[in-house]
């Protein structure tokens, strides 16, 4: 409005000019404007300028041209898209970004997108698109963008920087799943520099029969047997020597990548022998003492590494048996964690400061330890779950806890998420949105949410939504086990939930049918979700053929899914934990005591 009546002023002082008074990106379905990109652009200014053609095609009905020109073409409104210094943003005057970050802002005829790296441009202009432009990304496909429709669309007004909240982010989309990666780069959903920070001893030392026969000694000792179990002997030298040269191999062929990770593989089995005892008792063995042990090992891998690559560093989650902060151990300062918030053991009905939950007290104390020694840390969630593809609606405590994270000053964050879309997408919008705002109003971000993606059923599906975050929360009373959330499950709330559903549909008849198909997209996770309730209780009741039954359908209401953008529930997780849910039931006892953390 302001810029508008600007140039309603201009217009009285100067000789009028065309284009001068009130800049274009189209007019009447027409374009107006030109992006403009380096002859030499990389591929994320190259989708950058592919992304904002296509959406203000959608918005307007006009393509705009993409021009390659490192020359300043003054004759159109442009959008110019690229990096702090470069062509075609060179004229851009302003304080460089930093990487992954932008810089935007509207000068004259000209709009500059200019991002501190190529990632930086990128995420300036799906910051444009959202922000200016009004696009909302509430779910990957077309089912999950918003877009307005304007055929006579100006020249945005705007100035803006911003920059990502974390040091590194792994991405929100763990799983995979057809049209995620696009919507996770549109969400700005990776940040920092690629790196492979998972469970990595198969890239040291795979546990193969000739590795094993070469030498027993390499790997762990379990219960007095060596062979057993596929985890290292840390203490050994030749392991570290081979840590030492597979980072070596890993950074001379990833040059950009500031971690190699020394993860141990996945599970449990570390070695007892008589060489790891001896490095425990440097740190007075005991509780935690594991957590030493990897400390001892990271610190010895990384004083050679420092001989051929300074400055890097090696990574080593903190999970399951070592979740704990080492007891006397000292991380060097390349060391880096993650620490894992396991469902299993810790709880996500509360948030992760409400000092009535003792699972979580132990974890934030867990964390702060790690925070105390380690200079990289970093938060290993779950908000996508990986046995459970029926609801999980934990939006009441992430948005608690993200926020918490940053404060903390944790470097590194990484969500394992399922693509369970109809059941738990909410979890990973709200997410994308924290970890680049940790102080946005998540109530203004849900009404948002609510109004554009449901329409007309915003009421009805709010209530939906909302009722099984508040019988989540009604679960909490918890003892020791991370699972009695999974009492949630029960016949009469679905009953009650799928009654909002049908008056999500009566209210959405008169909408579009993109929010008719919205709700029949949840409905999907509803029918789900109801079966696997169904295999729940019918455990309860010792019905185990009715289990059985139930196991049927659940599979195959998943299996309907296969195909569909994004997937309302994770087909492979619904193939593979499914069966298992069954089994539980079939022992009749309730899977919250049966799932319970020995
Ligand atoms: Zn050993
Ligand atoms: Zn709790």
């Amino acid at each position: 409005m302001t810029a508008r009546r600007a140039a309603v002023a201009c217009a009285l002082l100067l000789p009028r000019v065309a284009w001068a008074a009130d800049p274009m990106l189209a007019r009447r379905g027409v374009p107006a404007a030109a992006i403009v990109i380096a002859p030499t652009a990389k591929p994320d200014e190259k989708l950058a300028a592919a992304e904002l053609q296509e959406y203000v095609r959608k918005i307007s009905g006009a393509t705009l041209p993409i021009a390659l020109s490192d020359r300043r073409t003054s004759v159109i409104p442009s959008v110019r898209i690229g990096v702090f210094g470069q062509a075609p943003v060179e004229a851009w005057k302003g304080e460089k970004p930093a990487p992954d970050a932008f810089s935007v802002e509207t000068s004259g005829n000209e709009l500059y997108v200019v991002g501190g790296d190529t990632r930086g441009s990128l995420y300036g202009t799906y910051e444009l698109i959202e922000r200016a432009l009004d696009v909302r990304w509430f779910m990957p496909g077309e089912l999950g963008e918003d877009v307005p429709a304007q055929a006579t669309l100006p020249l945005p007004r705007v100035k803006f920087a911003k920059g990502p909240a974390f040091g590194h982010v792994s991405g929100i989309i763990w799983g995979g799943g057809p049209g995620t990666e696009a919507w996770e780069l549109r969400m700005r959903g990776k940040v920092g520099p690629p790196e492979a920070f998972g469970h990595n001893w198969h890239n040291v030392l795979p546990f193969t029969p000739q590795n094993f026969a070469a030498n027993p000694e390499w790997f762990a000792e379990v219960g007095g047997v060596r062979g057993q179990s596929p985890q290292l002997c840390t203490a050994h030298p030749d392991i570290v020597r081979f840590s030492v040269e597979a980072a070596r191999r890993y950074f001379d062929r990833n040059p950009d990548s500031p971690l190699f990770s020394l993860s141990p593989n996945d599970g449990y089995g570390f070695c007892e022998d008589a060489r790891c005892r001896a490095v425990d008792a440097l740190y007075g063995g005991g509780a935690g003492v594991l957590s030493d042990r990897f400390v001892h090992y990271g610190n010895e891998v990384l004083a050679q590494l420092a001989t051929t690559h300074p400055g890097k560093q090696v990574g080593i989650y903190a999970y399951a048996t070592h979740v704990n902060p080492p007891n006397r151990a000292r991380p060097a300062p390349g060391y880096a964690t993650m620490v894992a918030k396991m469902p299993w053991e810790f709880c996500h009905v509360h948030a992760l400061a409400d000092p009535a939950c003792g699972p979580n007290r132990r974890f934030l104390s867990y964390m702060q330890g790690w925070n105390s020694v380690v200079a990289h840390s970093g938060i290993y969630e779950y908000y996508g779950h990986f046995f459970v593809s029926a609801t999980w609606p934990i939006v009441h405590s992430l948005r608690r806890d993200i926020p918490l994270y940053h404060q903390m000053g944790i470097e590194r964050f990484i969500t394992e998420s399922q693509q369970h879309w109809a059941t738990q997408g909410l979890n990973l919008y709200v997410t994308a949105k924290l970890l680049w705002d940790p102080k946005a109003d998540v109530d203004l971000l849900l009404d948002e949410y609510y109004k554009r993606f449901y329409g007309k059923a915003a009421t009805a599906m709010r209530r939906y939504w909302g009722r099984w975050e508040e019988a989540m929360i009604a679960t909490a009373a918890h003892g020791d086990g991370g699972y009695e959330w999974l009492r949630v499950f029960t016949n009469p709330l679905v009953a009650e939930t799928g009654g909002y559903l049908v008056e999500a549909e009566r209210a959405a008849a008169d909408d579009s049918e993109k929010v008719r198909r919205r709700v029949a997209f949840v409905k999907v996770g509803h029918g789900y979700t109801e079966a696997w309730t169904q295999i729940i209780e019918a455990g309860l009741r010792g019905d185990v053929a009715g289990a059985r039954a139930w196991g049927d359908e659940a599979i195959r209401r998943g299996r309907a899914t296969a195909g569909m953008v994004p997937q309302p529930v994770y087909v492979y997780i619904v193939e593979s934990q499914t069966p298992y849910l069954v089994y539980l039931a079939s022992l009749g006892v309730p899977p919250w005591v049966s799932l319970r953390y020995p």
